[in-house]
């Protein structure tokens, strides 16, 4: 039987260590991770790895510090992991002497048989109290044996964790950089993940795995509750980008593009009349918009608790610093005729 000892997995706490850290130590520890020197039994590395990537406009600061909480990450986690065991069939680990899965395939598996949840069922259509429950398990599981063993991959340079508390600390150094190469770690982590799944699947199962991959999560959700706060709370009746009344159609705007962040939240939401928003597409406004969409949302009054809770991982400068991390990671800039009246 294979043994493959990981160091780590069994850490209850690992401090963050307050060293100053550098973009090229952080690297060597992701290559790290990415390479096979890094002991792998099952995916759950990569998944991670995915989970807190996704998760970085979820971060709010506690204590002056960046800090995710665990119940984001696993939510993400799960459902990422739901769509590739369930819906594409891929095994996540070797069976070996003790088990044929490994534990989140096995939780994801017995909830589906459990609660009778006929195949092809998002994740995301489950009711809410079944999620919450299969989190909890996936979370449980995941904190004993995933958390710790990455950390200690990474050295501590990257986040800290205490089992005890609900979240995660990012190391000061550790955000920037995360945001900066968002989309060049989701690549080398997708790339890393598939190669161990092509040694853990049989070739029927690998066909378009890159895709299986990068389908899995996240989707783009309904934006009406956002368009119905806009205009509520906010009175947004105006497109955004050129200024006329909002009469017929109106688009709810990802101002920094979804396929960059990834995620939905107020502060990065805007009105759009329909000739703005397909000229704007995938693209970053020009500087001017930047300046007021930070005016609007620095002074927004935050009326239900929706929005408070939406504006909780909002800071001043956060839309100038967003565009710029996109900006370098590739997204062009919509040219300035575009968005004037
Ligand atoms: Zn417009």
């Amino acid at each position: 039987m294979e043994v493959i000892s990981m160091a780590g997995w069994d850490l209850k706490k690992g401090e963050l260590r307050f060293i100053p850290v550098c973009d090229d130590q952080l690297w060597a520890r992701f290559n790290f991770v990415f390479s096979e020197a890094s002991a792998k039994r099952n995916s759950y590395k990569f998944g991670l790895i995915k989970s807190i990537l996704d998760n970085l406009l979820n971060c709010t600061i506690v204590n002056d510090q960046f800090v995710l909480f665990y119940h984001d990450i696993f939510a993400k986690f799960t459902e990422n992991y739901w769509n590739l065991v369930l819906k594409y069939h891929l095994r996540q680990m070797r069976p070996d002497g003790k088990s044929q899965y490994s534990k989140i395939e096995y939780i994801l598996l017995q909830a589906q048989a459990d609660f009778q949840i006929p195949e092809q069922i998002p994740f995301d259509s489950l009711d809410d109290a079944l999620k919450e429950t299969i989190i909890k398990q996936v979370q449980r599981e995941c904190k004993k044996y995933v958390i710790g063993a990455l950390y200690s991959d990474l050295e501590g340079i990257v986040y800290g964790f205490d089992l005890k508390q609900d979240y995660l600390v990012l190391h000061p150094a550790a955000y920037p950089f995360l945001m900066k190469y968002k989309m060049e770690l989701e690549r080398l982590n997708y790339y890393a993940w598939a190669k161990f799944l092509e040694t853990v699947n049989d070739d029927a199962m690998l066909v378009r795995l890159l895709d299986k991959l990068e389908l899995a999560l996240p989707q783009r959700k309904n934006l009406d509750i956002y368009r119905q706060v806009l205009y509520q709370e906010f009175e947004e009746q105006y497109c955004f980008y050129c200024g006329k009344k909002l009469t017929g159609a109106s688009h709810v705007d990802h101002f920094i593009p979804w396929s960059f962040v990834k995620e939905d939240k107020l502060w990065n939401f805007v009105m759009s009349c329909p000739s703005c928003n397909s000229k704007k597409s995938n693209k970053l406004p020009t500087q001017t918009f930047v300046e007021k969409l930070e005016a609007r949302n620095d002074h927004a009054v935050l009326i239900s608790d929706f929005s408070r809770k939406q504006f909780e991982s909002y800071r001043q400068g956060l839309i100038s610093h967003l565009w710029q991390y996109a900006h370098d990671a590739g997204f062009r800039e919509v040219l300035a005729d575009i968005c004037v009246k």
